[in-house]
């Protein structure tokens, strides 16, 4: 394909800002695009030659370039140095003086697609003794046959400076539109800036193809070339790459205990949650290791230490495991929170002495793909059992996660008790029978960092309801106990009773409990005799001028009724207190 092709869609997509315009656009280009181009057209469309997980860079600056733009015109450096400076930008220097130049010469040759990809890429590719000279000429090569708007956006993509503004979603809907569209039966159009499908369900399920295609390739490149080529087959078979990052599955939040259970169902397994920061490691065939992060960049060369445990410790000739690198203190051998060892991340010299001066340890907590076999759709237990037989545990080297198949609550306290006492952030919750989902956030796996300390509050106030509710008292003001023994309000709570009397603690009977209390009426507002304690439950404790305590709680929760207490005995401010300042911690 002619690189003209491509710069025409350059321009064109710099023409419009509406994101369903830009991917109309997109897909139309690439229902013409052939399968050998296809790769390379879609890499330099998001301005790059590399696939994202790749950590070679083209390594080309600004003066380079100068150089290069110099060789290729036949024009002094200072006197493009000037022009830079007036039009502030490389790209558009490049455009002016290949005018000039072309004018003088008119000798063209046709610039490939391929052409231009692969001398990018050789720029990368170069090391010692006279790199910057064949730098040098391989940019002139392409600038010498560049037409001047094709020299722009080679200028621009060399240093690393396109800007298309076409997101990952975009992207991914611009590769079902232009490979299923005729089956999905789409339609856009331009005056009204909108699409028309004609059936929704067979449009989602190719899009949660081509979405599901890029989790575990994290290329775009490799999905619309597989959806070119092999259509829906080609995106379902598309293969897991050892080397090639996948996107990492995430973990929803509960703040109950209760919620985690109804999540990922009884038994559930648990496990520490540990202050550190992922690795996803990959030991291909040929026994070489890459570690990537969360955001699947290549940490390999940082954390040689880690690279060692996996490559001894784990069994297999291939194999993607995921797991927490956490920090430890030298000489304690105590967790470190995940600051401490944050520097290592992007760590570029004098590795060796840092591995040695914060160490980590590898919690290795799943597996998704062993031995030339995909995992991801294997159940959780079963993955994990694997990695129990494959893994040669050494402490402060490489350990599973901790871990418990429980289905009680007090179980799970117990637990968590544990895990915050030995330094870690709460625990995580997984579904015993769930799949490994790249990419989303689908509860199969759930934090629960903080087990809020419930409080135990009296009720010094209420409302009458309204409609079908003016026979009950609720939102009840509930109150803590100041240093002088009196109660002040802390705020508002309703949610967690129940309307039905058989599900459990009811509007009815709290109004039972509270009728008798009450000492004084205006409006809805009631005054209560202080008597009757309930538990609350909270996301959190904030400073609040609407309350006598000084602070509210953020979505109180009435948890029980704590008849087995007295007034007295109810939280006091001094506690409140001391949990919001704990709570700004962490
Ligand atoms: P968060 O970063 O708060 O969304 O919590 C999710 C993160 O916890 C994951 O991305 C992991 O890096 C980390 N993590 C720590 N321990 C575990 C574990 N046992 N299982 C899964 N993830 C864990």
């Amino acid at each position: 394909m002619e690189y003209s092709k491509l710069v025409e869609l350059y321009e064109q997509l710099n023409k419009t800002t509406k994101r369903l315009e830009k991917t109309h656009i997109i897909s139309e280009f690439l229902k013409d695009v052939g399968v050998d181009d296809i790769e390379h057209v879609m890499l330099l469309l998001e301005g790059r030659v590399f696939p994202n997980y790749d950590s070679r860079e083209i390594g080309v600056a600004s003066r380079l370039m100068l150089k290069s733009l110099s060789v290729a015109t036949g024009i002094g450096v200072d006197k493009i140095e000037n022009e830079w400076k007036r039009q502030g930008d490389l790209g558009l220097v490049a455009e002016t003086l290949v005018k000039t130049k072309k004018q003088a010469t008119l000798h063209s040759t046709k610039l490939t697609v391929k052409k231009v990809f692969d001398n990018i890429r050789k720029l990368a590719e170069l090391e010692g003794e006279g790199t910057v000279e064949r730098k040098t000429q391989l940019i002139a090569e392409l600038l010498t046959s560049a037409k001047p708007v094709e020299s722009k956006y080679i200028v621009k993509t060399i240093l690393g400076e396109m800007r298309i503004g076409v997101g990952g979603g975009a992207m991914r809907d611009a590769i079902t539109w232009a490979f299923f569209g005729s089956k999905i039966g789409i339609k856009y159009t331009k005056e009204e800036n909108d699409i028309q499908v004609e059936d929704r369900e067979v449009y989602n399920k190719y899009l949660d193809a081509v979405q599901s295609a890029y989790d575990v390739t994290n290329e775009f490149a490799l999905v619309a070339k597989a959806a070119k080529s092999k259509g829906l087959e080609g995106l379902e078979n598309i293969g897991m790459k050892v080397g090639v990052p996948i996107k990492v599955m995430l973990a929803l939040k509960v703040d109950a205990i209760e919620e985690a259970f109804e999540t990922v169902g009884k038994p559930a397994a648990i496990e520490f949650k540990y202050d550190g920061f992922r690795i996803q490691g990959h030991k291909d065939e040929k026994g070489d290791i890459k570690l990537f992060t969360r955001r699947l960049e290549d940490v390999t060369k940082q954390f040689p230490d880690v690279v060692e445990f996996v490559k001894k410790n784990v069994k297999g000739k291939s194999f993607i495991i995921d797991s927490e690198a956490v920090g430890y203190d030298k000489k304690t051998g105590k967790y470190l929170p995940f600051q401490n060892i944050s520097q290592r991340i992007k760590r570029k010299y004098d590795i060796d002495k840092i591995s040695h001066d914060f160490p980590v340890e590898l919690n290795v907590f799943d597996i998704i793909y062993y031995e030339g076999k995909n995992l991801i759709n294997e159940e959780f237990e079963k993955r994990r059992k694997l990695l129990e037989k494959i893994i040669k545990q050494e402490t402060k080297k490489i350990v599973l996660s901790k871990s418990k198949k429980v289905s009680e609550k007090k179980d799970v306290e117990k637990f968590f008790k544990e895990a915050v006492d030995s330094g870690n952030e709460g625990l995580m919750f997984k579904a015993l029978n769930a799949p490994y989902k790249p990419g989303a956030r689908v509860g199969y796996m759930i934090k629960f960092k903080s087990m809020m300390e419930t409080l135990d509050l009296v009720i010094v106030g209420a409302e009458w309801g309204e409609g079908k509710r003016s026979k009950w008292l609720s939102s009840y003001t509930i109150a803590c106990l100041d240093e002088n023994n009196d109660f002040v309000g802390i705020g508002k709570a309703s949610t967690g009773l129940k309307e039905k009397e058989e599900e459990g603690l009811s509007f009815v009977e709290m109004t039972r409990l509270l009728k008798p209390l009450i000492i004084s009426e205006k409006g809805k507002e009631v005054r209560i005799k202080p008597k009757i304690v309930i538990e609350v439950g909270y996301d959190e404790i904030q400073k609040s001028p609407t309350y006598e305590s000084g602070f509210a709680l953020r979505f109180p929760r009435i948890e029980k009724l704590r008849d087995d207490k007295g007034t007295d005995e109810a939280s006091t401010l001094d506690y409140v207190k001391k949990l919001y300042n704990g709570q700004k911690k962490s």
